[in-house]
């Protein structure tokens, strides 16, 4: 078999033709197109619980989980429940309604923010969180981390820059230099590197911004007391410290990473960012903190911020909803989940004679096909992985029913609806993978 090689799929294959005639690439995200890891991208007809079933009819046990939104599993029948009888009573009204008024109230308790403003999209919320910053502090320079991902926002679409601290190229066509030379990539984890660039810019600086644990490249969850220098190195050098909680915000504890380190540590970030379990599956994302911050937002503030289907009323019935189910018995089944399908993983590639580290920051994990090192700290370190063994290892799996994230720099997600058939069917999945990646 090749990498390629796939069982018959000739439904997914004739939608990808059409789909490539009428927009780029076939896709409407980039990776979805399988570029990374070749062949045909499957398109799905439905997903239940931790199942995605193909347009051809074949059924997988999905680890991507829409990239982290499926926290409950697809189609959770309270969720679809809930999101009917909101779509029955009217789809986007313009004007306030209760379901963002709930939805708001559950981050709030949960969180460590004191409001939050609610828009479509992790991006929007990422973008809109560093104008905040940028308007609070009247300064201009972000400071972000190799390797971190926070959306398609201009100024932080920038390239890991090889030195220590380096004024990022844009990492894409279309991004002009103007925008992203106002931005200081760093290596992530290095606080040597951050005290550094505080020392030369620290009056310029308006912001620090870090995914609350790496899950962009692959699971890098930050070094013991990282969070917490950043924190009280922004508060020091008068610059606010954004947390990025897109991914992991109520998918790694109630709260998010903060409820990992922050909660015990004692420190809160100025402002948080968050996407995807949020959603329930719909387009909801927010950002929020300190409501001396918020205030000064429109109409409270001089700092705009607008979007005409924020705090959709369906969106948000189904984040609101996902996050009423989401009880601690839910993050005790998914850390349990997560341990077991990494710990499968690992030991079928260790069984084959697969260098790799498999690595968690909560309950996101990944495997790094990498050789000589126990683990990854920074995006160099993931960056260093065999692309070739991963190619392998996806396609074998994908072959067998398990949908992995189509490359090597992605976390997996698990659910809470992943029980012992799904897991049973991943570790049957595991031995031929992990051979086809030696
Ligand atoms: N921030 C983080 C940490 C993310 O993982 C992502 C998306 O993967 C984003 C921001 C952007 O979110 P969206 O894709 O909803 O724009």
């Amino acid at each position: 078999m090749t990498a390629e090689s796939t069982p018959d799929f000739p439904a997914s294959a004739a939608l990808f033709e059409r789909a490539r005639a009428v927009s780029p690439g076939g896709v409407n995200s980039p990776v979805r197109a399988f570029r990374a890891v070749g062949g045909t991208p499957r398109f799905m007809a439905s997903g239940t619980g931790p199942y995605l079933t193909d347009v051809d009819g074949t059924e997988y046990v999905d680890l991507v989980g829409s990239w982290g939104p499926m926290l409950l599993g697809h189609a959770h029948p309270e969720v679809i429940d809930a999101v009917q009888r909101a779509a029955a009573a009217g789809t986007s009204f313009g004007t306030p309604s209760e379901p963002e008024v709930l939805l708001a109230e559950e981050i709030v308790t949960r969180t460590p923010v004191d409001s939050v403003r609610l828009v479509s999209s992790g991006t929007e919320a990422t973008m809109s969180a560093i104008r905040l910053a940028r308007g609070c502090t009247g300064r201009d320079l972000v400071m972000k981390f190799a390797g971190c991902y926070h959306g398609h926002v201009d100024s932080l679409l920038v390239s890991a820059g090889s030195g220590v601290v380096t004024f990022g190229l844009p990492g894409t066509p279309g991004v002009p230099e103007a925008s992203t030379a106002q931005t200081i990539v760093v290596p992530y984890n290095d606080t040597a590197a951050v005290e550094k660039a505080f020392a030369e810019y620290g009056d310029q600086i308006a912001c620090v911004i870090t995914e609350a644990a790496a899950g962009n490249m692959g699971a890098v969850p930050p070094l013991p007391g990282f969070n917490k220098f950043l924190s009280e190195t922004c508060a020091r050098n008068g610059a606010l410290f954004i947390s990025d909680e897109v991914m992991t915000g109520f998918r790694v504890s109630r709260s998010g990473h903060w409820g990992l380190d922050g909660a015990a540590e004692g420190w809160r970030p100025d402002l948080l960012t968050f996407g995807k379990v949020m959603g329930g599956g719909f387009p909801a994302a927010a950002f929020g903190g300190r409501d001396d911050l918020m205030s000064r937002l429109a109409p409270e503030g001089p700092v705009y911020q607008a979007g005409t289907l924020s705090g959709n009323p369906i969106a948000t019935t189904a984040g609101y909803t996902t996050l009423r189910l989401a009880t601690d018995a839910v993050y005790e089944q998914l850390d349990a989940v997560a341990g077991q399908v990494r710990t499968l993983a690992s030991e079928a590639l260790t069984e084959a004679g697969v260098p790799h580290v498999a690595q968690a920051a909560g309950n996101l994990f990944s495997i790094f096909f990498v050789d000589g090192t126990d683990t990854v700290t920074d995006f160099e370190q993931a960056q260093a992985q065999n692309v070739k063994q991963h190619k392998a290892f996806f396609h074998a799996m994908l072959d067998a029913g398990v949908y992995l994230p189509p490359s090597a720099f992605e976390s997996w997600f698990v659910s809470a609806a992943h029980d012992d058939r799904a897991i049973e069917r991943i570790a049957a999945a595991l031995p031929a993978a992990a051979r086809a990646a030696a």
